[in-house]
């Protein structure tokens, strides 16, 4: 480990995962995130330069940005990183979903967080930017394991639990239940070299 940078693989390897602003994104939210991809899911995490924002996506009718097509350009980029995080400020939705916080594709490349709605608050104007943070975290974390191929976890307070709003995302623990941290340790040695995977859709569980 290169203590001068502990998040960075040891020279010759590329890191787990990519964090991609698309945007101007506040630069202690993508440090969190990396930080977190390491110290919860134990990924090395690079930082992007920033992309242009996903204006591509824009579904002009409802002001928001359709997440499955960002994740088909996150996706389709030619970098070594075996997994890719997007990012963005703006308002993520889905064709029959009126918004989420983040998507992932489930054991495949590419996933995207927004921090659009992750500031709001039950009867204050804003979250306290400590709460904001720590909300990112959990998407970022829980939008990643997706990729590592885990599912939705019935198991009340894992990160891996569908979180339908702010008020039961607030309920989960920044961590795994010992059953998805079993699987998240077992489908992170089968990184880097894979590829493939379908688009996962963020819903309650049937
Ligand atoms: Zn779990
Ligand atoms: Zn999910």
């Amino acid at each position: 480990m290169n203590p001068a940078n502990p998040q960075h693989p040891p020279s010759g390897q590329t890191a787990h995962v990519e964090v991609v602003p698309l945007g101007p994104v506040n630069q202690t939210a993508v440090a969190v995130v990396a930080a977190n991809l390491q110290a919860i899911l134990e990924l090395n995490a690079d930082v992007a330069p920033e992309d242009p924002p996903p204006e591509y996506a824009l579904a002009p009718a409802r002001g928001q940005y359709d997440a499955s097509l960002i994740l088909q350009k996150l996706a389709a980029h030619p970098g070594p990183h075996p997994l890719r995080l997007g990012l963005t400020h703006r308002d993520l939705c889905l064709p029959f979903l009126s918004h989420v916080f983040g998507e992932a594709q489930l054991e495949g490349r590419a996933a995207v967080v927004s921090l659009h709605r992750l500031g709001e608050a039950a009867g204050a104007p804003s979250a306290p930017n400590s709460l904001l943070l720590e909300r990112i975290a959990k998407v970022a974390l829980h939008e990643t394991a997706h990729l590592l191929g885990l599912v939705h976890c019935r198991s009340p307070r894992c990160l891996m639990n569908f979180s339908a709003g702010l008020a039961s995302l607030d309920r989960l623990d920044i961590s795994l239940c010992p059953v998805c941290r079993e699987q998240a340790a077992r489908q992170r040695r089968m990184l880097p070299g894979r590829s493939g995977g379908a688009s996962l859709l963020e819903q309650p569980p049937a």
